[in-house]
């Protein structure tokens, strides 16, 4: 059993602050991810979470009890990290069972233990080439398989798919539940690839400049981003409607009318929630193949910028589309 809590941590370096105030719970038995862009210091909540960097404030607790001051060592941690950081002039079983042996399991045993988990990333075979004879989907494995060997109670995985194709990504990401299943560890995965996200957690929580700016279950927080950063990161599209009347615009359909004088709505809705029908007037930018039917680029006089729309075909130049699914942003 562990449940991760994590308050009101901070950390700078230099001039950067990399963490700025991090408050997150990930659930015991869950997967959360954290899902932000580039910098906005996942790498870094992960190690201070591992113990692998000391924060300049706040706290960290599993299950409850403070482990801030924890040595990384002690804390029954396995980590992925997002480089693989795999032994190069080791084996596959022998990258598995090191970590083992120095934690003072007898040779023997260990190596019986990294066959078991190799086995369950289903990498028996592969036990003694080197990780330069192995796909990347196979190194990945072995880095996955080294983390969960010492059994631990808490899994950190950063980045750990960035490299794979889609394909093999979602092979692994169906893996890494049925681990979760299998072995029950409370997991947090890092990821700056959305639909990673929504396919492997439980919870998202989505962070920008050092802080975690929306948690909640995958449902909660796709269905209600809350603002624009969030929105946007989960690829909705934000619009800004102007003058737009009170009570008209409440149905599943998105109604403009036009009267002076009136409030201004921004709202978001993803391109799969739109379909061809009465509602917001738009002009075709741009049209592309997209599974059975187009993707197309529209723009309409609300918006600033492209919308982007999924439909099973596209009447012309000019038409008017129906928003079936919206919510509000601010
Ligand atoms: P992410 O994993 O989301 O890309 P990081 O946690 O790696 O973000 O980095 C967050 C910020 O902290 C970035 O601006 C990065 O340049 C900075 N940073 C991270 N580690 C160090 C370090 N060891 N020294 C100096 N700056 C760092
Ligand atoms: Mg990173």
């Amino acid at each position: 059993m562990a449940e991760i809590r994590v308050v009101d941590v901070r950390k700078r370096f230099r001039g950067t602050k990399a963490l700025d105030g991090v408050n997150l719970t990930a659930p015991d038995g869950m997967i959360t991810a954290v899902l932000g862009p580039s910098g906005s210091g996942k790498t870094t909540l992960l190690r201070v979470i591992a113990g692998l960097e000391v924060p300049d404030g706040g706290r960290v607790y599993f299950d409850g009890a403070d482990v801030t001051d924890t040595p990384a060592s002690e804390r029954g941690v396995g980590m992925v990290f997002q480089d693989l950081a795999l032994f190069p002039h080791m084996t596959v079983l022998e990258n598995v069972s090191f970590g083992l042996e120095a934690r003072g399991m007898a040779g023997r045993e260990a190596r019986a233990r990294a066959r078991e988990v190799l086995e369950m990333l289903r990498l028996e075979g592969l036990e003694h080439r080197y990780p330069h004879q192995l796909s990347g989907g196979q190194q990945q494995r072995v880095a996955i398989a080294r983390a969960l060997a010492p059994d631990p109670k808490i899994l950190l995985l950063d980045e750990p798919f960035g490299s794979l194709d889609a394909k093999l990504r979602e092979e692994l990401l169906w893996e890494m539940r049925r681990l979760r299943e299998e072995s029950g560890f409370t997991a947090i995965h890092v990821t700056h690839d959305q639909s990673e996200a929504m396919a492997i957690a439980d919870r998202l929580a989505v962070m920008n400049e050092g802080r975690i700016v929306r948690e909640g279950s995958v449902e909660e927080v796709v269905s209600d981003p809350q603002t624009v950063f969030v929105a946007s990161f989960l690829g909705a599209n934000v619009v800004e409607l102007v003058e737009v009347a009170p009570g008209v615009y409440g149905a599943g359909r998105l109604t403009v009318r036009y009267e002076e004088g009136l409030g201004k709505l921004r709202i978001g809705f993803y391109p799969e929630d739109v379909g061809l029908g009465e509602g917001l007037p738009v002009v075709v930018e741009a049209v592309s193949r997209w599974r059975s039917g187009y993707r197309v680029k529209v723009r309409s006089e609300f918006s600033e910028g492209e919308i982007e729309v999924w439909l099973p075909k596209v009447p012309g130049r000019e038409f008017e589309v129906e928003v079936r699914r919206w919510f509000p942003l601010s």
